[in-house]
């Protein structure tokens, strides 16, 4: 084992530093992890660009983190070197505050964040809690694991938790988030509307497994999934509020929108079509180490992979641009090796 390794660290917002670092040694509870592949997501924006208040420099980015235990810390007694593993958004819950204590640890009031309050996978290594972990299936390649820690397990959970077989469930949005969205619909016995903005990305519905195309910039969407019968569920996948609030009025009664993507502007609501039908407007925030998990075994069992391109750890910059400027196709993945 080498004594060193290559981060890439956030100095101040919006600087890249590819740096050496000393190894060290996981402490108690954790495992040191030797990185395979490390997905880019829009969520590292909390570290690259300080969108997380209090956020502190140098921090390594990076919560779609996959590859190797090799070593273990004191303490822990359910893992062991040489397993694949993965670290996802949720690096550890407090257990502590009140969410934790009725067992809402996906909602942890204080938890460990991959990549924001703690060093992420941008790295040839990483430092996890080992209670944060999920094990990683062989069928699966370490950069298609990647982006399903965190975009599976958003869209996966989000509609695992919403829909039964048979219910109308639309997905807006083709993007990172949507084109896994769709896959999981389907495979989860929804019939599935696709809602994309133009038509470019009509041919991709399909393939995907939708078995309706919306085009949101030709017809309103709400109108279009009304001449449907109306969605059971919505999982809004677009960062703007403006086009999630244009889809409420696509629900049936007792509908739900999902909401998993952050928009900066704010989603305008109007009551009559929440309270004359008893819709429902939630979020979801992606999930426990045991639920990505889940999100892994499904995507093997049904055959749902992620569409990626991958770049190299010294190219994270290039990757981070490249994602946030909506040209990735559809997630990029950083691959160490
Ligand atoms: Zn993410
Ligand atoms: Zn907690």
């Amino acid at each position: 084992m080498g004594k060193t390794y290559r981060a890439v660290e956030i100095t101040k917002p919006g600087t890249f530093h590819l740096v050496e670092r000393s190894v060290v040694a996981p402490g108690t509870g954790q495992v040191r992890i030797r990185v395979e592949a490390c997905g880019v997501c829009h969520s590292d924006a909390a570290t690259v660009d300080a969108q997380f208040p209090g956020i502190t420099y140098p921090r390594v980015p990076g919560h779609e983190v996959i590859g190797h235990i090799e070593e273990v810390g004191p303490g822990v007694t359910t893992w062991k070197v040489g397993q694949r593993v993965g670290v996802g958004f949720f690096g550890g819950e407090d257990g502590t505050c009140e969410a934790c204590r009725r067992g809402e640890s996906a909602y942890c009031q204080n938890p460990i964040m991959t990549g924001i309050t703690s060093d992420g996978g941008y790295a040839e290594m990483m430092i996890a809690e080992a209670r944060a972990l999920a094990l990683i299936p062989d069928e699966l390649k370490s950069e298609d694991a990647a982006p399903l820690v965190c975009a599976g397990i958003t869209t996966f959970n989000a509609l695992r938790n919403s829909g039964r077989a048979n219910d109308t469930v639309a997905i807006q949005g083709l993007g990172g988030l949507g084109h896994l969205g769709v896959q999981y619909a389907k495979k989860m016995g929804f019939r599935t509307v696709a809602i994309g903005f133009g038509p470019d990305k009509e041919h991709l519905a399909p393939k995907l497994g939708a078995h309706v195309y919306i085009d949101a910039k030709s017809e309103d969407a709400g109108v279009a999934l009304q001449k449907l019968g109306g969605a059971d569920v919505i999982l809004a996948t677009a960062p703007s509020g403006a086009a999630i609030a244009s889809l409420l009025p696509g629900l049936k009664v007792r509908g739900k929108l999902v909401v998993v993507g952050v928009s900066g502007d704010p989603i305008p609501i109007n009551g009559g079509p929440l309270i004359f039908g008893g819709r429902s407007v939630i979020g979801s925030l992606t999930g426990r180490a045991i639920e990505n998990q889940d999100t892994l075994d499904f995507s093997v069992l049904t055959d749902v992979r992620p569409m990626i391109e991958t770049l190299p750890l010294a190219k994270a910059e290039e990757a981070y641009k490249r994602m946030m400027s909506s040209e990735a196709r559809f997630r990029m993945v950083l691959k160490m090796a």
